[in-house]
């Protein structure tokens, strides 16, 4: 076993993605030597692309059976890899291709299996997650002498700006396509939304505090008072119906960064965080004045929304005449 840290690039329809920039961040606050590696067919280009925005030594995997994301083929070709190098970490981004392969490949490999970390502490080797919604922090470490396949959230390092460094070189290594015994048939577009929540200016997103599907009207009316506002949701809200998914902020969820967003009645899990922490004004109510999302929100107004928002409605309609 080196002390490499390698990071699997992640790519969908000809782009790199923006959260390989994330990981290679991540990997560099690790410290040790980061490699990139990327698998496609072709796969030249992209890795170029990589090695170009992150100044990484690239390895391309080009094989036929890479031309489409899929789990054996990637578990297989990687394997393949780790085996010739031995790095001390493989880190994945945690995202739904990330899920899928990182688990099972830690096994094919005999590593350790750390999955959703978002920091590193260099001093003793330990990765950490958040668990129970953000409520607990919990260290993660491998056993001496083993490799670790380890998913990292999207967002938790920041990337330099790209090409900031010289670019990497680049290495393609072609291999035959596995054998498999699943194959991807296509990739079906989600429904066009009806709420653009990327555009909006005004968030207001509700959350389990809400308590009842009622008070979803009492978000809407506040939502409705801006001209470029819009209704936003954590998942439990969209899963249990209340608002349709496109609501959904977070990491299964749309990103967006509007001027302000009022957070109702949402805890600030990660999951949701990620998808919001970027608005320049973030405004939580909430009961709880130990809730999580207070690390992201530069307000918090400790109470009980149900008695808030109309208070709030009402003296908004008052200013505007
Ligand atoms: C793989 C995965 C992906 C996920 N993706 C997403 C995602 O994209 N988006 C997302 O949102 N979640 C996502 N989740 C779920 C996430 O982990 C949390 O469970 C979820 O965000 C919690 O939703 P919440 O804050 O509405 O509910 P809770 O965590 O139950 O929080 C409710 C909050 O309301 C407050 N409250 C209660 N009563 C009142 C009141 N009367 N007035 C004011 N405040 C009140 C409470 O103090 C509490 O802080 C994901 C989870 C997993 C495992």
């Amino acid at each position: 076993m080196n002390k490499d840290i390698w990071i699997i690039a992640e790519h969908f329809e000809n782009r790199v993605r923006p959260v390989t920039s994330d990981l290679v961040a991540f990997a560099r606050k690790m410290g040790g030597e980061v490699k990139a590696v990327i698998l496609g067919h072709p796969v030249k280009p992209l890795a170029e692309d990589v090695a170009q925005k992150t100044g990484c030594e690239v390895t391309g995997i080009d094989s036929p059976g890479a031309a489409v994301y899929n789990s054996e083929v990637y578990r297989n070709l990687i394997k393949k890899l780790c085996e010739r190098n031995q790095p001390r970490y493989l880190l994945v981004p945690h995202t739904p291709l990330g899920w899928d392969f990182a688990p099972a490949l830690a096994v094919d490999l005999g590593y350790s299996s750390i999955s959703a970390v978002t920091d590193f502490n260099p001093e003793n080797s330990t990765f950490i997650r958040q668990i129970l919604n953000g409520k607990l922090l919990e260290e993660l470490k491998s056993p001496p002498g083993c490799s670790a396949v380890v998913t990292v959230m999207p967002g938790s390092a920041n990337p330099e700006p790209d090409n900031t460094r010289p670019p990497g070189s680049v290495k393609i290594l072609e291999f035959e396509s596995p054998p498999v015994k699943t194959r991807t048939i296509r990739y079906l577009p989600a429904k066009p939304g009806t709420v653009n929540l990327k555009d909006a200016e005004v968030i207001v997103a509700a959350g389990r505090g809400l308590k009842v599907p009622e008070r979803i009207e009492l978000i809407r009316e506040l939502a409705s008072l801006f001209k470029r506002g819009a209704v936003g949701a954590s998942r439990p809200l969209c899963d249990q119906g209340w608002l349709p998914l496109e609501h959904q902020v977070g990491m299964t969820g749309a990103t967006v960064s509007p001027k302000l967003y009022l957070a109702c009645g949402i805890s600030g899990a990660l999951q949701h965080t990620m998808g919001m922490k970027n608005s320049s004004l973030i405004v939580a109510v909430n009961t709880d004045r130990k809730a999580p999302i207070l690390q992201v929100a530069h307000f918090c107004v400790n109470t009980d929304l149900s008695k808030f928002i109309p208070v709030l409605i009402k003296n908004i309609r008052k200013f505007r005449g």
